[in-house]
């Protein structure tokens, strides 16, 4: 039966990796609400009409509407054989609304969770180290450059670190990624479709796994 994906994963998990190598290697599109919203905002059609007048209103996006917005999308021939699902469900109510869509359409909803514990993401990010010249990223805990805080091929650069990536504004978007994401996990493992993949290791041991579960294997 084909699949509809709900990929999770906290910030930094490696989940967008994931996601384009199922497009590339299994022909499934990766459906992300952000790029739907992005698209309806050059659209002229009445769905797109109506959630640019709840957006000037500066109300919020009910549930009720974006389910219809990636009903519309999902409708596509593209979707046929099913397709990954990205930043959504967000709630559990969109999870409710997913499952009729899925019994609509003939697929089967399977959750997966790229799974990282939260010290390990906070070291991801707290420890990446970019250099300006070449675009190389190292990491001071995964990945030391040779010689302290400069690139291995221009050591008269100094690398750079993301002001966002501090300790503190790391656990604040990972405690709100757990606020949010904790019930789905619940919702998905209380009736057996949730598939915790181990997200510590190489991309390919990742992907491994997810191709087992994409494939129904
Ligand atoms: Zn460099």
């Amino acid at each position: 039966m084909s699949k509809i994906i709900v990929l999770m994963g906290a910030p930094g998990a490696g989940k967008g990796t994931q996601a384009r190598l199922i497009q590339e290697r299994h022909g499934l599109p990766q459906i992300s609400t952000g790029d739907i919203f992005r698209a309806l905002a050059k659209s002229d059609s009445p769905l797109a009409q109506e959630v640019r007048e709840v957006q000037a209103a500066g109300k919020l996006i009910s549930d009720e509407l974006v389910i219809r917005v990636v009903r519309e999308r999902t409708e596509q021939e593209d979707c046929r054989g099913g397709y990954i699902l990205d930043g959504f469900p967000r709630t559990t109510g969109q999870a409710t609304m997913l499952e009729t869509i899925a019994a609509e359409q003939g697929h089967e909803i399977v959750a997966i969770l790229v799974d990282v514990p939260f010290d390990q993401l906070e070291k991801r990010a707290t420890g990446r180290r970019t250099c300006p010249v070449c675009g190389e990223i190292y990491n001071i805990y995964f990945k030391p450059p040779q010689n302290d805080n400069v690139c291995d091929l221009h050591p008269e650069t100094q690398l750079t670190h993301r002001a966002d990536d501090t300790s503190d504004k790391i656990k604040v978007r990972l405690a709100e990624y757990e606020k949010q994401t904790r019930p789905l996990l619940d919702y998905y493992q209380g009736s057996q479709r949730l598939h915790r993949v181990d997200g510590t290791r190489d991309t390919d041991a990742i992907y491994a796994d997810i191709a087992k579960i994409v494939t129904g294997q």
